[in-house]
């Protein structure tokens, strides 16, 4: 049979990094085995709407390449996909469950169920509504001669599953066998006063329509599992498959990964900028880079190698590979993964991905961008590092590292050296300037270390950067000759 499985994410703010990686294990796991994706958004909790959420979740799939096979903008024949534009569907089903008995109406006021909570909590014990209460409750299964009707038109009520005594065992295929005992569950609510299902009857019965044969989701949905079984029987339909994924945890201490976690590590927690945050996108990692960390980040390869594409993973997925236990965030591995990616870029892949980067560097080198960066590309993490990287090719460097300057001229006369330089590079250019500057050093006895050296300080300010011979060539003869100017003067000034 073919697969169909979706991911169902609620509207209720931005995609985080973990939903994306569920969004993510769902795709991989439908596409190794040729089956359909969809995207369903689960938008039944009218008061935990945010604005534009739905949206977010969309743009932020599609630029990881996740990309749904039906989807709320896609349409598809099992839609619609949002589920506030199927209520009618969900009204047809649950009139189906109390016509067999399986659910029921209730009436109880909040005020009501609160003071029956307070009652029991104060002699230490817990409120359920469940088989053991409900005869005594306001609901229609404890109504005398009332007309339902009646009442229902008149008073506001929710409708509640009936659960009855007993072990409900359920499958998830990471785990095993799931045992509960129904008398820790109880009638939960599946319509409520707004008329709106509950994100449990919408999920199941859609789960249901939409012809879902495999269910991804995050650990935290496990303790739903029995009532969504439950659901499932109430209908006499057949359960999909399950596996709970294992949790993304914070990087240092218990828990799981929260926004506050990522604002203390300086690391986003949205793939995408959302209002104020900067999103994982903005900050530099490649989508690639991106989806082959969250991809490593509770399932294992079943090899040593950590560099996947999409194409890559979809090939190698497979649900054996998955861990049980949670999986620790860590911001370094996934920068080292990203610089992998980038280090299989060219300028132009670069530019198509991050173009706002490159716009000054294209103004000042138009021929030479894909040179400048091949030569600085090693050096990036994060797209954001390129600016870093490049800046001394846009401007002169503005302060020099006055330690590796002293050290220099504690063994050196630093200016007579900058002197012979600049005579090697006005007479020769810039062209053979490492044979020309070893002649020099061998010439004049003068350490060749301490002119590459000075040669470095004066073109970047530091003693760290790319090859300092490829940078004057593509900086040239004039702008290499000013800079070892600029150093002779730096040095002068600061000589007293
Ligand atoms: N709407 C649920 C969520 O936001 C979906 C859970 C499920 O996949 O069943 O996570």
């Amino acid at each position: 049979m073919k697969e169909r499985v979706r991911f169902a994410p609620s509207p209720t703010g931005p995609l985080h990094i973990g939903g994306l990686r569920t969004a993510l294990f769902n795709y991989l796991y439908t596409k190794s085995r040729n089956g359909t994706f969809i995207l369903r958004i689960e938008d039944t909790d009218r008061n935990r709407l945010v604005k534009n959420s739905d949206k977010y979740i969309e743009k932020a799939l599609s630029w990881a390449g996740i990309i749904p096979d039906e989807s709320p903008s896609l349409g598809g024949e099992y839609g619609p996909y949002m589920q506030s534009e199927r209520i009618s569907i969900y009204n047809e089903k649950i009139e189906l469950l109390i016509a067999a008995d399986k659910a029921y109406y209730a009436f109880d006021t909040d005020e009501e169920l609160g003071r029956l909570r307070s009652e029991k909590e104060k002699k230490g014990l817990v409120f359920k509504y469940d088989y053991s209460t409900r005869c005594s409750l306001d609901n229609s299964l404890s109504m005398n001669g009332e007309d339902i009707d009646t009442r229902i038109k008149k008073d506001s009520f929710v409708i509640r599953l009936k659960v009855n005594s007993g072990k409900t065992i359920s499958e998830d295929l990471l785990r095993g066998l799931v045992h509960f005992d129904n008398s820790v569950l109880d009638d939960k609510i599946l319509v409520k006063t707004d008329g709106f299902p509950t994100y449990h009857f919408a999920n199941i019965v859609d789960d249901h329509l939409m012809k879902i044969t495999t269910v991804i989701r995050g650990e935290e949905w496990l303790p739903s599992l029995p009532l969504h079984g439950l659901i499932h029987e109430a209908f006499g339909w057949e359960k999909p498959n399950y596996i709970h994924l294992p949790l993304i945890l914070k990087p240092y201490g218990k828990g799981k990964l929260s926004k506050r976690d990522g604002a203390k590590g300086g690391f986003p927690i949205f793939p995408l900028s959302w209002e104020k945050d900067e999103g994982f996108k903005e900050m530099g990692f490649l989508s690639s880079g991106m989806i082959n960390y969250l991809a490593l980040l509770g399932w294992n390869p079943g090899s040593d190698d950590e560099f996947f594409n999409l194409d890559d993973l979809i090939k190698l997925f497979n649900i054996k590979g998955l861990q049980k236990g949670g999986a620790k965030f860590d911001f370094e591995k996934a920068k080292w993964i990203n610089q992998q990616h980038l280090l299989r870029l060219d300028f132009n892949e670069f530019e198509i991905n991050f173009p706002e980067r490159v716009i000054d560097l294209k103004n000042k080198y138009p021929s030479k961008c894909a040179e400048i960066f091949l030569l600085v590309r090693e050096r990036l993490k994060l797209a954001g590092d390129f600016e870093k990287e490049i800046e001394f090719f846009l401007k002169d460097p503005a302060d020099y590292d006055q330690k590796a300057i002293n050290k220099l001229r504690s063994k050196n006369d630093v200016e007579v050296i900058i002197k012979e330089i600049e005579a090697v590079v006005e007479k020769n250019g810039v062209d053979r300037l490492k044979e020309n500057l070893s002649t020099l050093s061998g010439n004049k006895n003068i350490n060749f270390g301490s002119i590459m050296q000075l040669l470095r300080i004066s073109l970047v300010g530091k003693l760290s950067g790319p090859d300092i011979v490829k940078v004057s060539v593509l900086i040239e003869k004039s702008l290499t000759l000013k800079r070892l100017a600029n150093l002779k003067n730096h040095i002068k000034n600061n000589l007293s």
